[in-house]
């Protein structure tokens, strides 16, 4: 009786210690609906999974076919950011921000001798370099998640700005687009593309590239002060039937082509969709992972490779924070968002997390 009593009174103690070292981890109740231990196990699960993720991830880079450690990591990625509360979460937090930053330090030192690589940034933001151009799409903060901890840092943003020579913005939402760093480009002289309703009102407005939404029809659009050319295909997409969402193919100096989609979610759009490949040889596609029927857009772009953006949008709720899982069930073939479970497709499909860089060269996949 004495000996339970003692360790009864020994496990208190612990388990007091434990949890005075776990108060000055954190203090607050992120979940409202769970009590605080509750909220510091998960805070302490979430870095214990991220950092596994880490590992696995700088271990197996992305690369075709995908080393299958890769998707594990990705699948954890997953669980973790579908906690509600995820964006509110110190290590995922860190996460996001030390990833971006090292993904700036990359870009400020790779040079590109042949093809294109191709970085993810934080929901649907890319960079593309090649030789002689760099091109950014959708870049944003993450202030769409409304939680100021979340943030990349503006220093780190604006080492991205630095590295680009232009910005391409899908449409207005602010998942997307963002006026302080739309601003910052123009401020160094470089142009913002984006439709004609975004930023209407503001003083930014007509520093603002509106090029036409025409399928199919090349335009020029001179960057680094007219020293280079893209030629450029806003495809007229939407958003649903109203929201203006621009389908940019852009296709650089070295005759690589990109096409970053945005929020493509419309069946009236199939129209110019089905025939984008029989006017253009799309080299990457860069899809919302959620897009309608992306089998049908696959065949209609009929790229090389797709590297799909969008997952995991903290300002969404969980049910529409879409996860990595379903972009492997939707190449498989699925229903969801359009489409069918019989068919999938064969393009070879890269995923991504936030930082993360693939090298595209012409010629080493399947179709082109
Ligand atoms: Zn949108
Ligand atoms: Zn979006």
């Amino acid at each position: 009786m004495k000996k339970i009593f003692f360790v009864t009174i020994v496990l208190g103690v612990i388990t007091l210690c434990i949890a005075q070292m776990n108060t000055t981890i954190s203090t607050s109740l992120i979940d409202t609906t769970l009590n605080e231990n509750e909220n510091i196990y998960l805070n302490n699960q979430a870095e214990a999974l991220l950092n596994q993720a880490n590992t696995i991830l700088s271990k197996y880079s992305p690369a075709w076919p995908e080393p299958e450690a890769r998707q594990s990591a990705l699948l954890l990625l997953d669980g973790v950011f579908h906690d509600v509360y995820a964006p509110h979460r110190p290590p995922v937090q860190f996460f996001l921000k030390t990833r971006i930053q090292k993904a700036a330090d990359e870009i400020e030192q790779t040079n590109i001798k042949n093809g294109a690589q191709i970085w993810k940034l934080y929901n649907h933001g890319f960079i593309v370099r090649t030789k002689s151009v760099t091109i950014g799409f959708d870049l944003i903060s993450g202030k769409s998640a409304g939680i100021e901890g979340f943030f990349i840092e503006n220093n780190n943003m604006q080492r991205l700005i630095n590295q680009c020579d232009v910005l391409f913005v899908s449409h207005y939402h602010n998942d997307h687009a963002e006026e302080w760093v739309a601003q910052k480009f123009i401020d160094q002289g470089k142009p913002v593309v984006s439709p004609s309703d975004v930023w209407k009102g503001s003083s930014i407005y007509k520093h603002i590239t509106h090029l036409k939404r025409e399928s199919h029809t090349l335009q020029k659009l001179p960057v680094q002060g007219g020293k280079k050319e893209l030629k450029v295909v806003v495809y007229p997409g939407h958003q649903g039937k109203d929201v203006l969402n621009n389908v940019y193919l852009v296709i650089t100096p070295e005759e690589l082509s990109f096409s970053q989609m945005g929020d493509q979610y419309y069946d009236g759009d199939f129209e110019w969709i089905d025939e984008v490949g029989n006017n253009h040889d799309v080299d990457v596609l860069l899809p919302n992972c959620w897009t309608n029927n992306i089998v049908r857009v696959s065949k209609g772009f009929n790229p090389a490779l797709i590297i799909t953006g969008h997952e995991n949008e903290m300002g969404h709720t969980i049910d529409h924070r879409e996860p990595y899982w379903l972009s492997y069930q939707r190449r498989k073939g699925s229903d969801r968002f359009g489409g069918s479970i019989d068919a999938g497709y064969e393009i070879p499909l890269i995923l991504m997390t936030w930082g993360e860089s693939f090298h595209y060269k012409r010629g080493k996949f399947i179709n082109h």
